[in-house]
């Protein structure tokens, strides 16, 4: 029997609440969209709690629970996802934060946490990276604008430390701190502060904050880093699901998402994971990875970042450019299709919420129900019911 082809595409962010501007309408339900409307149609809708009804989901966490693991026991840590994220192979027993460069005063008060959004880190991070420290080794990356990425790599590290990132400006650079008792958690945040405390000096000391000063931009002299993560393999997503997986994204996470649970990560030209990214060649390069993978993850970010923006607007005319997008989907013969989104993120809150997402599968579905179209109340009439994001793949599969 020919394995099941399958395409999952998460349009973070994508559940939001009635807009009076639309005429207490959603984005989505505001929005034209006639692809997604038949996929609606013709196929099975319904509604979906990512975490639980008490807990507003990150977008790792939740993305890691609908792939099908197990959130607090399976969550590896931000850092060694963001560390995947930009390519970096981690090993078994690396600890691994997400940083960014930031400016600080003469007294250690951090004036700006993004160095004046500077562009990029390469020139500034280049330097720290390799460092040793009491045999413990620093590798440093940069990441896109302002961020980077650090791995310490060693025996006897833990992630149980405090972050040296005060959150704030305005506020004093922090020490790192164990935050148990145990000598590996001590050892960890003593030879991070050590690390630390060379790093703002050799940034300060870049040659290139003369010409930053120069142009009156903030200098770059602090690292700030945090979200520590301890690595541990996860089992792959192909093992798990009986699957081979690939994963089309925009933005550094979902590829390291991806990366992480095994899947293939297929470049497309023009996926930004800003409004500017191009949709048609992701569904494109979708349809095309089907020929030698049986399932692919596509992740499109900017309906979370438009809805975090408050931007109604914004979002409902991003989910009509995701719609034109769809239309090849439709024309597809025995490849099943479910769309659906991480969590909400309605534009009124201008943050993530814990609100149900609507959900549509497509394409060789037996059942079928009343939904004809694809909208947040719509789907609460659907045929697949209400599901919780952790049973999301079963419901897939097994349909
Ligand atoms: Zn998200």
């Amino acid at each position: 029997m020919p394995k099941k082809k399958i395409i999952l595409i998460i349009c973070d962010g994508l559940g939001d609440r009635p807009i009076k501007e639309f005429g207490n309408k959603t984005p989505l339900e505001a929005a034209r969209k006639p692809n997604l409307d038949k996929l609606a149609k013709t196929g099975l809708c319904g509604t979906m709690t990512v975490m639980d009804e008490c807990h507003v989901p990150h977008s790792d966490d939740a993305h890691l629970t609908l792939l099908g693991y197990r959130i607090p026991q399976e969550y590896p840590g931000r850092g060694p996802i963001e560390a995947a994220g930009v390519g970096l192979e981690l090993e078994e027993g690396d600890v691994a934060f997400r940083a960014n460069v930031a400016t600080m005063d003469s007294n250690g008060i951090v004036i700006d946490r993004r160095a004046g959004r500077i562009e990029s880190t390469a020139d500034f991070v280049r330097p720290l990276d390799s460092t040793v420290i009491d045999g413990v080794k620093f590798i440093v990356r940069p990441g896109t604008a302002y961020r980077a990425i650090l791995v310490m790599r060693g025996l006897g590290l833990s992630d149980r430390i405090t972050s040296n990132d005060p959150e704030f400006a305005g506020k004093p650079v922090l020490e790192v701190k164990p935050t148990d008792s145990s000598k590996q958690a001590k050892f960890t945040a003593d030879v991070l502060n050590s690390f630390l405390e060379n790093a703002y000096a050799a940034l300060a000391g870049n040659p290139l904050n003369i010409g930053r000063e120069r142009e009156g931009k903030p200098v770059v002299n602090c690292l700030l880093v945090r979200g520590a993560g301890y690595y541990e393999k996860l089992e792959p997503f192909g093992k798990r699901w009986g699957l081979k997986a690939a994963c089309i994204a925009g933005a550094g996470l979902y590829k390291g998402i991806g990366r992480m649970l095994g899947m293939d990560v297929i470049k497309v030209d023009g996926a930004t994971g800003m409004p500017d990214t191009n949709v048609d060649n992701k569904i494109k390069a979708a349809i095309e990875c089907l020929k030698t993978h049986d399932f692919v993850f596509v992740h499109i970010k900017p309906t979370d970042s438009l809805g975090e923006d408050g931007n109604w607007r914004g979002k409902k005319d991003f989910i009509e450019k995701i719609d034109r997008a769809l239309s090849p989907l439709l024309e597809l013969k025995g490849v099943r299709v479910a769309i659906t989104a991480d969590h909400s993120t309605p534009c009124e809150c201008r943050a993530h919420s814990a609100d149900p997402v609507p959900i549509l599968v497509h394409g060789g579905v037996m059942k079928s129900d009343f939904v004809k179209e694809f909208g947040e109340k719509a789907c609460r009439r659907g045929g697949l019911g209400h599901i919780w994001g952790r049973d999301m793949m079963k419901t897939i599969l097994n349909l």
